[in-house]
């Protein structure tokens, strides 16, 4: 595998949700993609803007990714950021909840772009 210690990390998992949306095995309502990211409605809006942006290949968190491929972030980051300027005002929170404890619910990182509407934030 060019570029990787291990092909195990970037091939599809079966039993991966996001995977088989990348594989067109599982309906997504797709918003934009690449060749390497694409993004996706979330199920569950918490916004009027909740995109998801995956990479194509598997890695399971934010972590892993920057390890293993710091550029393929730097496009999961780049289509979110494109997608906030055409679908929103272009102000938006990109969020990528990291282990279980923190809400994340499916291991194949995604980077949650939310926006549309005016978005507090408490330190509390
Ligand atoms: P997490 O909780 O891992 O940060 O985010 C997972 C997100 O995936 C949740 O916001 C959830 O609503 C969304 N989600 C779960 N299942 C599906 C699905 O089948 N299709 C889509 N488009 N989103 C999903
Ligand atoms: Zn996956």
């Amino acid at each position: 595998y060019p570029g990787g210690m291990s092909s195990a990390e970037n091939l599809a998992v079966p039993d991966c949700l996001f995977c088989r949306i990348v594989a067109g095995q599982v309906p997504a309502d797709l918003v934009a993609g690449t060749d390497r990211v694409v993004a996706f409605r979330d199920i569950n809006p918490q916004a009027p803007l909740h995109v998801l942006v995956v990479p194509r290949d598997h890695h399971a968190d934010v972590a892993q990714l920057a390890a293993v491929d710091p550029g393929l972030l730097a496009d999961v980051v780049a289509l979110a950021h494109e997608v906030a300027q055409t679908e929103a005002d272009g102000a938006y929170r990109l969020v990528f909840n990291t282990g279980a404890e923190a809400g994340q619910s499916v291991f194949h990182v995604h980077g949650h772009v939310i926006g549309g509407r005016r978005l507090g934030w408490s330190p509390a």
